[in-house]
């Protein structure tokens, strides 16, 4: 990324702050930081200015801040906090936005007894997660590095399945195939589950064996700090009818949603075709969760395609498309794709074949 992107973003924040009715901003969440700043360490605090903006961090970054980030970096020998209060009085801030949905309690709590009595916290909450929904080229162009990275390790690994294998060797196995083919570290704890135990949408593999019946693998990565996710099934030995009736309704759904991406079109559109196809199959109530979700910076991030959110789609958006039916005593089927909203439909950037595979 080029350090004038960064640039750009804390321009547009700056520039907001006015109409916000606020002095500065203080970014503190990680994925928040990175994308103003450049600045991919684990300790840091931004504090956006009209005109200006300082990074602090603590000895450890020193030369990675000056080398990642083009703000004034500021190291503390202590806690970020007593440095951050600091400049904000020198400064003589009145308002400051914050952001509390990952604050800590303590962390705010410290920072408002160390300003003077006429400064204010206000929440900001979602605004830069807001900003980070319309992806540009350049992360996009990371995002479909880490879609192909994903794929790539599954194919490499899926060859290798065999009756009896354990879900978390397997698990094992794709988290290790994801490192060598680019990744920096999976984008959350893949899933494995085999059998019964695939009705759980967000199972953690275990000693559980592959035996005759489902897997699920939902697995992502993250590359160059963006995320990847997919979900595909496996199957051990041959499906019965009902298993492959059920396959194919998901599939459907998962179509019917793909297609109904478009710049323009409510989120919960998207989700309504998903849902849609799976009552007609007598299974919308099997159907537990939203139908995707924004990715990036986070694995988890707006817009969220879900049964009550109202968000218009724009073009330059990631969404994953996921709908899936879940049995309890029988298994689940999810299948998910990686997409990018575009005025006239989306791209799907999962490459991988959505064949139900019999191992
Ligand atoms: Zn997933
Ligand atoms: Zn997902």
């Amino acid at each position: 990324m080029q350090n004038n992107e960064f640039e750009q973003r804390r321009r547009t924040v700056a520039g907001a702050l006015p109409e916000r009715k606020l002095d500065a901003l203080l970014v503190s969440l990680s994925p928040n930081l990175r994308y103003l700043s450049g600045f991919t360490g684990s300790n840091g605090a931004l504090l956006v200015l009209p005109d200006d903006a300082i990074l602090f961090t603590d000895p450890r970054y020193q030369i990675q801040a000056s080398l990642e980030s083009s703000c004034r970096v500021r190291i503390s020998k202590g806690p970020l906090l007593l440095d951050v209060a600091a400049a904000l009085k020198r400064l003589r801030v009145k308002r400051i936005g914050y952001e509390p949905a990952r604050m800590t309690c303590d962390f705010y709590e410290s920072l408002k007894g160390r300003l003077p009595l006429k400064a204010s916290l206000e929440s900001v909450n979602g605004w830069i997660e807001e900003l980070r929904m319309v992806k540009s080229s350049e992360e996009l162009a990371r995002i479909g590095r880490s879609v192909q990275t994903n794929s790539r390790a599954f194919e490499q690994t899926v060859s290798r399945v065999k009756h009896g294998m354990r879900e978390q060797d397997l698990a094992a196995e794709l988290e290790y195939r994801m490192r060598r083919a680019g990744a920096e570290k999976p984008s959350f704890e893949t899933i494995v589950a085999a059998g019964e135990r695939s009705a759980l949408p967000h199972a953690q593999p275990g000693s559980a064996r592959l035996e005759q019946g489902l897997v699920v693998v939902d697995m992502g990565a993250f590359q160059d700090g963006y995320a990847s996710d997919m979900t595909r099934m496996l199957h051990i030995g041959v499906p019965a009818a009902k298993t492959k009736r059920m396959y194919r309704a998901v599939l459907e759904a998962q179509l019917a949603a793909i297609d109904a991406v478009r710049a323009g079109v409510r989120t919960t559109a998207v989700d309504s075709a998903a849902r849609e196809v799976l009552k007609g199959y007598g299974l919308d109530r099997a159907f537990t969760h939203s139908t995707g979700h924004g990715l990036g910076l986070e694995i988890h991030e707006p817009p969220r395609l879900g049964r009550k959110d109202k968000l218009r789609l724009k073009a330059g958006m990631a969404v994953t498309i996921e709908p899936g039916v879940y049995i309890e005593g029988y298994g689940g089927i999810r299948i998910e794709d990686t997409v990018v909203v575009t005025e006239r439909g989306c791209e799907i950037l999962t490459p991988t074949s959505k064949e139900l595979r019999v191992v």
